[in-house]
């Protein structure tokens, strides 16, 4: 039977997706993003073990509840690196009807198998990847995240070539990502992609700060504010959120 190494679950989540959804924070991540808010979901073999079984029970219980657009989010952490479990629990989700969507950051995407025809098999079940692309810069997105992000592009490439729809969110962190240039370069890139419905900026903030000082881990953003409304809006326009948001509206009317 499979099993999941589980951080949490959010029976309400709304901001992990389209509209209402049952959220399950799955535990390990490779990466180790400075303003991370859950260091606790970096190692794998922590959390609870859960088999697919007992989180498809829990998840469907809230169904009433998702109306047309809500569903499952696997979020983490890191989703990706729980592959056997992800295309089992999709898998049963969408044979249920249920829409599913994985908030990743890519760091376990290559093209290489064995993990191409895997993520290939988890993308049959998968209605929406968002994607979140931490820096454009190379050398900067090393310096946030301890990780590159060649693999990372590549894995928004992938998902353009191979037609998945994609949602792009991006963090907003004054002095490593906020910064005209290199939100320019992101929009440069993003434009050259031709799946992605939806551009979301996350202002940086400091909520997971306890937890690094809980878990004795310097905390090295401990001095970085919130970026201002106005730095909030110039990285939207730079990176046209709203023309997707006419575009979504236009094609909720036409639909309706
Ligand atoms: S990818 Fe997500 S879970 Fe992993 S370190 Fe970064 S913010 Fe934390």
């Amino acid at each position: 039977m499979t099993t999941a190494r589980v951080h949490s679950f959010e029976s309400f989540g709304s901001v992990d997706g389209p509209g209402i959804r049952f959220v399950v924070f799955l535990q390990g991540c490779k990466m180790r993003c400075l303003y991370c808010h859950n260091p606790d979901t970096w190692k794998i073999d922590a959390g609870q073990e859960k088999t697919v079984e007992q989180i498809i029970k829990q998840a469907l219980r809230y169904r009433p509840y998702w109306g047309k657009d809500g569903g499952v989010t696997c979020s983490g952490g890191e989703p990706l690196l729980q592959m056997e479990f992800m295309i089992e629990f999709f898998k049963a989700l969408k044979q249920e009807g249920v829409h599913t969507t994985i908030d990743t950051g890519g760091a376990p995407f290559t093209r290489e198998e064995p993990f191409i025809s895997q993520f290939n098999e988890l993308m049959k079940y998968t209605d929406l990847v968002m994607l979140d692309l931490k820096h454009i810069d190379n050398e900067k997105h090393k310096e946030l995240t301890h990780f590159e992000n060649t693999n990372i592009l590549d894995c928004a490439r992938y998902l353009s070539e191979t037609g998945k729809d994609m949602w792009v969110r991006h963090v907003l962190v004054p002095e490593y990502t906020d910064n005209d240039q290199w939100l320019h370069q992101l929009h440069d890139f993003i434009a050259t992609l031709s799946n992605v419905k939806r551009i979301e900026v996350l202002p940086y903030h400091a909520f997971g700060a306890f937890k690094w000082d809980e878990m004795g881990i310097p905390y090295k953003l401990k001095d970085t504010q919130t970026p201002s409304e106005e730095r909030e809006e110039n990285a939207k326009k730079i990176l046209g959120v709203q023309s997707f948001l006419e575009y979504e509206k236009s094609m909720a009317a036409a639909r309706s």
